[in-house]
């Protein structure tokens, strides 16, 4: 048989793109901000994960040209190599103190991370206990390691103990986690999870891509939200949303990442992150270290998208977090919507099948420290009226 067969089979895509629904692939012409250019309309963005607002800030900008003057465009091999810089060094240090770990070290992607770190620390007798609404990389990340996965039911600590319970004494036990779920802004029970870890010998590894510049009064994350820096073992996260540019990193213990540097295949075969990547979150790192009160800007603006989505009497899930997600229940309607608020001048994102059960489809929108109100304001009656119209609208 072909193994093409099915490839020449699909055309969901190509069907939601004759029907004129299809969501995806909207080409920017400008720097991604709370209103951005896009096929030749200005559009308020709700659908990025800029939260701290600084993708467009020019200190940012203008580390990212220096270190690029400095260092080149590319470092041309892995960090295990010749592809280590100063550079990255100095932002390790400083990212893990941040964190209140001993050690840092950065992966290219956040994707990347997941892979690189659960593949290198969980092997043949360990076993992983991963939530059923985990990010797709750590879904990637348990099936690249050798392994059993065991998946919890989404943040039920009962089911999770009645798994940990029954896992042999002598297996190595990892708790994976999002801090913040990503798709629904959930904050993970992670008091709960810290004390089934310790009640059964088990670790605990935070994802906390959403986390970071988010949770916490200074920004460190899901775990200085609820003051257990210390007992969560392994914190991973991502440079792509708070911190404005590209690439991951764990932050753990200086054993742990030292074994992950030297252990991990994600992290050793494949290049380090350029200078200006670097430069570029180091800088947005600083920026949140010397502007905390950008992340209770971000808690506001998110609370009153909430109120104001409420008070026109729209379904959203009540996350305390700045991802609001609003229920379109079934898929095409959720595209339809996607493609009719982009024509009214609003990004927002379709969260469909297989990233949710069908009939619990959303739109996902997620806020930037620097959206005003007024960009709010017409964001909430342009999601309104489009909503609306579609009442009834169910496939
Ligand atoms: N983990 C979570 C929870 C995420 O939401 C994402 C990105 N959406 C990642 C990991 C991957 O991060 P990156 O975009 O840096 O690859």
């Amino acid at each position: 048989m072909d193994l093409f067969k099915k490839i020449y089979a699909y055309d969901t895509a190509k069907k939601a793109k004759e029907a004129g629904y299809y969501p995806y692939f909207h080409e920017l012409t400008s720097k991604q901000d709370t209103v951005v250019h896009m096929e030749g309309r200005e559009v308020i963005m709700i659908g990025s994960n800029n939260y701290l607002g600084l993708t467009s800030h020019p200190e940012v900008i203008q580390a990212a040209v220096d270190a690029t003057l400095k260092y080149g465009t590319g470092v041309s091999g892995s960090r295990f190599l010749n592809g280590t810089l100063n550079l990255h060094k100095e932002f390790e240090t400083e990212l893990a103190e941040f964190l209140n770990k001993e050690d840092c070290t950065i992966f290219s992607t956040g994707f990347q991370s997941n892979l690189g770190i659960i593949s290198a620390i969980a092997g043949r007798n360990d076993i992983i206990f991963s939530d059923k609404e985990n990010h797709a990389s750590i879904y990637d990340g348990t099936r690249l390691s050798y392994a059993e996965v065991i998946r919890f039911e989404h943040a039920d600590m009962k089911d999770l103990e009645e798994k940990l319970a029954k896992a042999p004494e002598n297996k190595g036990k990892l708790i994976i986690t999002d801090g913040v779920f990503s798709m629904s802004g959930e904050i993970a029970k992670l008091p709960e999870i810290v004390s089934l870890a310790k009640k059964y010998g088990a670790r605990v590894m935070v994802d906390d891509a959403h986390g970071l510049g988010v949770m916490g009064a200074r920004g460190r994350g899901t775990a200085e939200h609820f003051g257990l820096e210390k007992e969560v073992d392994i914190i991973m996260g991502t440079f792509s949303k708070s911190l404005a540019s590209l690439g991951g990193y764990v932050a753990a213990s200086h054993e742990v990442v030292d074994y992950i540097r030297h252990n991990s295949r994600p992290y050793i075969f494949s290049a380090a992150i350029p200078a200006a990547n670097a430069a570029a979150a180091l800088q947005a790192l600083r920026i949140l270290k010397r502007e905390p009160e950008r992340v209770q800007a971000l808690h506001d603006i998110a609370e009153y998208m909430r109120q104001g989505l409420k008070s026109k009497g729209l379904k959203i899930k009540d996350s305390k977090t700045p991802i609001v997600p609003i229920y379109t229940y079934m898929p095409i309607r959720t595209m339809v919507a996607c493609n009719q608020l982009f024509e009214q001048g609003v990004y927002v994102n379709p969260v469909i099948p297989p990233a949710t059960p069908i009939g619990e489809c959303l739109i996902r929108t997620s806020y930037t420290a620097t959206h005003t109100r007024e960009q709010i304001d017409q964001a909430i009656d342009r999601i309104s009226e489009v909503l609306t119209s579609l009442e009834g609208f169910n496939e």
